[in-house]
Formats: C-alpha cells, structure tokens, sequence
C-alpha cells in the first residue's frame, strides 16, 4: 500500500490532491482491513527537503528525488529498512535525474534500494562516487544498487585517484548499472574487505555495463578489483556475473582479483586490452565467460596466479595480447611468497575453454631469478585450440612437468612443440546461432559446451541510456573550405563540428590565436606547396579534452613566432583528461627556429596521446625536439603516449631529438609506449647544446620499439634504456653515417640486453 506525500520547497508539508485523497482513503482503508505496514512516497525536489524526509522514513517508504538537475549534491543515503520492506530512493522518472557538480553517494544501514540516477558533468570531491558506507564504522548491508548510469564523470585532473562505485559490508548487490568513460586514476569499481564486517560478503555485481574506460599510461586504471594484496588470503565470495566489459583498456588488469573464493561467470570482455586476472587469493571459479579480441592490440584473456583456481568452459577468440596478457597465462610464483608478490599456482584446472587465433597462450610465465616457483599439481585438459596462422600459440618459460596436459584438441600447427596431451587434427569449425565457433564433427568435446549463451550488450545495464558505440577518430563530419586570412582558420573550427574537415584554398595563413582542438578537426588542401600557416602566438594549435587533430598537405612555419624560448606547434592544456590523436601527413614543419627550444609536439605532463602519427613530411630547422613525451619526473611510470608512428619522412637540422620519450619506474601494469620509425631520414639530429640527452632518438622505458630502414646522418646517437616488463626493442637495417653506435641499457637488470640490433650499417 502506498501514499505518496509531495514536499514542496516553498510550502512545506502536504499538498493533497484528489488522487492523493484516494490513496489516503486507501490507506486508512488497509490500516482497518489489513496489519500491512503504510509505505510512505515522498517526492523531494531539494537537498533540504531530501534530508528532512530521511528523518522520518521508515521501512518500506520510497523517497523519490524529482526530475532535473541536482547539482552539487553529496548524498548521504542512510536508514535501516527491512527484508520485505526496504527503503527506496530513486529518480521520478529514470534517466531524468541527473546529479552533477561535486557529489557523489553513501549509502549506510540495510535493506536499501538506490536507483534511476545518472552521475555526469562532475565528480566527486571524495574519493568515490558511490560508496556502500557512511564511513568506517556505518556500513551497508542486504543494499541494492541499480540502473544507475555514472557517465565520464571524472576529476579535471587526470592523476588524481578516486573511484566511482566502492563496495563495503554484506550481501550486497549492485546490478544493471552503466558505468562508462572513467578517465582519472583509480579504480572504476572495487570490493573492500578491509575490516571483518565486509569480509565473505556474498555480494553480487551483475548484468552492468561497463562501457570503454580510456588507456590510463600508468597504473591504477583497473576496472574491477575485489580485494586487495593484504586481505587476499581471506574469503570474499563475490559472485561477478554477466556483466558486459566493453574496451576497457585502463592498463593490464580489466578485472584484478584480490581476495578468496570468488566467482566469476558469463561475463563478456569486448575488445579490452587486458586480462581477467587472478592476482591474489585462492579458490577462484572463471567459467563460462566469453573474450572477443577482433585483433586488436594487447587484447588478453585469463592469466592465473594462486591455488585451486578453476578456469573452465570459456571461449577466447581473436586475442592479441602477450606475456601477462596472453590468452592463457599460467604463471610462476615467488617461493614462499610475501603476500604482495606472486604465489606458486597449485591445485588449478584449465579445462574445457576453446582459444581460437589468440597468439599466445604462455605457462610458466614470469619465470625469473625471483619468479622461480613452477605451477604444480595442475592440469589443462579438454580444451580446444584453433590457429588458422598454423602458428604454435603456447610458450614454456619454465619446468611444466607439474601440469598435466590431457585430452587438448589442435588444429595441424606447424612444428607443433607438445608431443603429448593434444590431438592434432585438422578440424572443420561452424559458426553456430550463439555466435561461436564450434567444430563441426561433434563427436569433439573438447572446448566450451554447445549451450553457452553470450550475454547481450544491449540486455545489460539501463536499457533508457544510450550504450557507447565504436566511432570513427576522424573525418566522420562534413568538408568546409576555408580562405587565407588572419582568422579564418580560427572562426572555421570553432563553427564546425566533431569530424569535419577544413580544406585550406592555397594562400598564407597569418594566425593570430591559439587554435584550441576541443572536437575531432581535420586540415588539408589540395597542396602542401601551396598552404603556409604562421602563427603570432607560444602555440599554433592546443589540443583540449575531445580534441583530436589531423593534418595533411600543409605548410607550417615559425618564422613570425614571437621571440622567446620553448614555443610549440601543437600542445594540449594542462588539465586535459581525454586522450587524444594527432596525425600528420604529406606536410612540412619548418623554421622554429626563432629562438630556442621550440617544439613541434609537446603536450602536458599528466596528458596521454593515444596516437601520434607522422608520415611522408619534412621537418627542417627546430630548435626543440620534434616530439617530446619526456615530462614525467617521478618515476611512477606515467607516460604520455601509447603509440608513436613516423614513416617515411625527412628530418633535418632537429637541435632536439627526433622523439623523446621517458617512460620511468618499474611498474609492470601497461603496455605501451610503443614506438615505429621507419624508412626515414635524419639529419644532423640532436646536436643541439640544449639537448640534454645528446641523442637523435631517446628511448627511455619504451616496451615495443621497432627502427627499421632509417638513415641517419651527423647525428646524436639512439639512445635505448629498457627498464622493466621485457621490452621488445628491434633495431635493424639503419644506415647509421657519421653517426655513433646505437646505445642500449638494461637500467634493472644485470643481464645482456635483449634488445636486437641487426644489420645496421655504420659509415
Ligand atoms: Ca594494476
């Protein structure tokens, strides 16, 4: 039974209507015929009003806040409601509540219910957005979290830690939410056992959306942790089920368990780069989820660590990712382990699970002069594995003599390593209604069941909140041909819009502002002889959040820049939490020289590039560096770009270095940067007094470097320092004249280095 009370701002207590007084008259009605308690609606549409009604709100009473904008609103959501009369407070109607500015939510007591709110255009000025406590000592328990939406709602400042959902105490559920965008540091989602009150706490997180969560460039950019490295010999039983993770790239732990007994079910990974991985604790089941990597870079499966963990009936396909973040990895322990290093994996079962082209699947992975513990008493069995390449998926790092590999079916693999525990066969796969690959012949029970159903991105989360979908990074807008004059450049991109395309007419561009890239904006002529940009002020172009930048067949040059040191051609501003992409082509940079250290590239410090691009271009007279990522000083391993490309083009007379890129600490959790320089040439690079680093190419902590084809002449030399996370660093083909040899050093290791440096010639 339900009376629903209107608290209005301006005329405090009831304002009964005609229907109002049959709910009234209902009410009593129930009270004389019935024990049922009154449950109580009261519609609140203030902070104020909200708190007074809390006072009084007793079980079974639903506080529901109105549609609008609630700004700045720290909600303390606390009240004990009962089994079957729980306490509910939600929005009037889903999706129109939104709560914006610094807020955030608490939720403390039992028997709770929050739903139908959406977090964006804010962030919390604690350090989480939903939190199941008041604090320390107020917990929440039997509490519900549901069709919520919190949306990019993140700290201005990128290096800031803060979490969007923390969950505390027992038998909670936080389901059907949609969490998208987290772009700060911090974990988006995470369950605490840090006192006994939130230990076996049995709760469910299930059926969420957990939509594209940007590259962090360091750690801390997990999207779910349950647990953590102190409490992770102690039980959590947190069920994690059907939950869609949707290009969550943080860093190398999508999902980082941390805690015992913990259950993780038909969840869908889509395109994320990074694995499901099993840090800490035991007693782990991993069953019947679904990794679909289409490709794409560093995309990963399940790596397993710990004792007695289960990892049965999944199916892998398309997976990319290496080492840690392989399809499979069965890794290495510690012996005798502190409880933050790795513990040996014993008792485990890998069975059952189909891998289908994923490059690798790694066992022993890690092993070290520290990692040297073998997997023991463990077993991969039943599984299936197909590799059209014909190419062998597994690597042995170590002794594997303790896992026992049965019944494994494989496709014909040329030189196939294991001679026992697979069958090697051609197999014939269809494609069946789930979506999966299976064989055809099914009498092969090898691999995932016939009955695994994937679960939809479109059934889970809020089906009133539109899902992120795959876009496009450039030119999805509409041609906008732009004339030669002071201003035209700038009055043209601030009236385009995301994804246009600004055509220069030939002519000389005299630009007076910076031109600040808060959308996706190309620039292009027909050509590059024919367009010069000079720009009048520190910077031609500031990338902002949502800006990215693509340049093609024009001229730049920093003849008419203003007469100080450290101007630049493109930078980002300083509080830039969006990554961002730069791509240059067929265009020429040309005479920063005015005065010193100007650069062409050079972004902030806690600013993250998830591209930068640069081909077919020449780039004469600098008197910086031509790209510079080298501004982290702490070593806490942040670095600002994920991948750095340049082909075929021409530098000359660079005073800095071609690329700089520092990339510090000994942190294991990322995958990038990546660097590419091919078929170029370079010269007289790096000779400037100014460079610090008398090199040409400054390769600091970089954990793919690929230099192929290049010519360098009178220049500073390559400058390679590998730190940790067994880079891959290929040198080879460089025609190096009047040029000293390229340097490589292992910083954390007294080993050679592993970089290959082949058939460079010197001259
Ligand atoms: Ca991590």
């Amino acid at each position: 039974m339900t009376k629903i009370i209107f608290c209005n701002q301006n005329n405090w207590g009831f304002r009964l209507s005609f229907t109002l007084k049959i709910y009234t008259f209902l009410a009593l009605f129930s009270i004389l015929f019935s024990t049922e308690i009154i449950a109580n609606t009261y519609e609140v549409s203030s902070q104020n009003e909200f708190r007074l009604v809390l006072k009084k709100i007793l079980p079974g009473d639903t506080i529901v806040l109105n549609n609008g904008v609630w700004n700045d609103f720290e909600i303390l959501f606390e009240a004990d409601g009962e089994e079957n009369n729980l306490i509910t407070l939600r929005a009037k109607t889903k999706g129109e509540v939104f709560i914006t500015g610094k807020s955030n939510l608490r939720i403390a007591g039992k028997y709770l219910v929050v739903s139908g709110l959406i977090f964006k255009d804010g962030y919390t000025p604690t350090s989480s957005v939903i939190e199941f406590r008041k604090n320390k000592d107020k917990l929440a328990y039997h509490s519900r979290v549901t069709e919520v939406v919190i949306d990019n709602f993140n700290n201005p400042e990128r290096t800031e830690n803060d979490s969007w959902v923390m969950m505390y105490g027992k038998k909670n559920r936080f389901d059907h939410n949609h969490l998208e965008g987290k772009k700060n540091k911090g974990v988006t989602m995470a369950v605490r056992l840090n006192s006994v009150e939130s230990q076996k706490n049995y709760h469910s997180i299930d059926n969420n959306y957990f939509g594209p969560r940007q590259i962090l460039g360091s750690n801390g950019g997990e999207t779910l942790r349950i647990g953590t490295s102190h409490h992770s010999l102690t039980n959590s039983f947190t069920m994690v089920k059907n939950n869609y993770f949707d290009r969550c790239d943080g860093e190398l732990e999508i999902i980082s368990n941390k805690s015992g007994n913990n259950r993780f079910i038909g969840n869908v990974f889509f395109q994320s780069k990074g694995t499901l991985t099993m840090r800490h604790g035991n007693d782990t089941l991993v069953e019947d989820n679904i990794f679909l990597g289409n490709g794409v870079d560093h995309t990963g499966g399940i790596r397993v660590i710990n004792k007695r963990q289960t990892v049965r009936n999944n199916y892998i396909e398309g997976l990319k990712g290496y080492r840690f973040g392989s399809a499979i990895a069965i890794m290495n322990g510690v012996p005798n382990s502190k409880i933050n290093r790795y513990h040996q994996v014993e008792d485990s079962v890998i069975e059952n699970n189909t891998v289908i082209n994923s490059d690798h699947i790694q066992f022993a992975s890690g092993s070290d002069a520290e990692r040297s513990a073998v997997p023991i008493r463990s077993h991969f069995r039943d599984n299936l594995i197909y590799q059209k390449s014909q190419n062998d998926p597994f690597t042995v790092f170590d002794d594997i003599s303790g896992i026992t590999i049965s019944n494994n079916r494989i496709n014909k693999i040329q030189n196939f390593q294991f001679k026992d525990g697979f069958i090697e066969d051609n197999i014939e796969f269809i494609r069946l209604n789930n979506k999966l690959l299976y064989p055809k012949n099914e009498s092969i029970l090898a691999g995932v069941s016939r009955d695994l159903l994937p679960i939809n991105k479109a059934d889970v989360g809020v089906s009133w909140y539109p899902k992120n979908e795959i876009q496009k990074s450039f030119d999805f807008g509409k041609s906008l041909s732009v004339s030669p004059g002071d201003n035209s450049i700038f009055n043209a991109i601030k009236s385009a819009s995301d994804g246009d395309i600004l055509i220069l007419e030939p002519g000389d561009y005299r630009v007076q502002k910076i031109l600040e890239i808060n959308k996706s904006i190309s620039i292009s002529s027909e050509d590059s002889s024919d367009v010069n940009i000079y720009f009048a002020r520190g910077a031609l172009f500031e990338i902002q959040n949502r800006g990215n930048l693509k340049l093609s067949n024009i001229t730049i040059s920093g003849a008419e820049s203003p007469d100080s040191s450290g101007n630049s051609v493109i930078r980002t501003n300083k509080s830039i939490t969006d990554n961002y992409k730069i791509i240059i082509s067929n265009s020429n940079v040309i005479d920063l020289d005015i005065n010193h250290s100007f650069n062409f590239i050079n972004p902030s410090k806690s600013s993250f590039a998830d591209l930068i691009e640069i081909s077919n271009s020449n780039f004469q007279n600098i008197t910086g560096s031509v790209v510079l990522l080298n501004k982290e000083n702490e070593d806490y391993g942040i670095y600002n770009a994920e991948y750095i490309t340049i082909k075929n083009s021409l530098f000359k007379d660079i005073e800095g270095s071609i690329v700089n890129i520092y990339r510090g600490g000994t942190d294991e959790s990322t995958f990038g940067p990546h660097l590419k320089i091919l078929s170029s040439t370079i010269i007289n690079a790096g000779n400037g007094k100014r460079n610090k680093s008398r090199s040409s190419l400054n390769i600091h902590g970089v954990q793919v470097t690929d230099i192929q084809n290049n010519t360098f002449e009178d220049s500073s030399p390559i400058n390679v320092i590998h730190t940790v996370g067994e880079p891959v660093t290929k040198i080879i083909n460089n025609t190096l004249l009047n040029t000293s040899k390229v340097k490589v050093l292992e910083l954390n290791s007294d080993n050679e280095n592993t970089a290959l440096l082949m058939n460079n010639i010197y001259n």
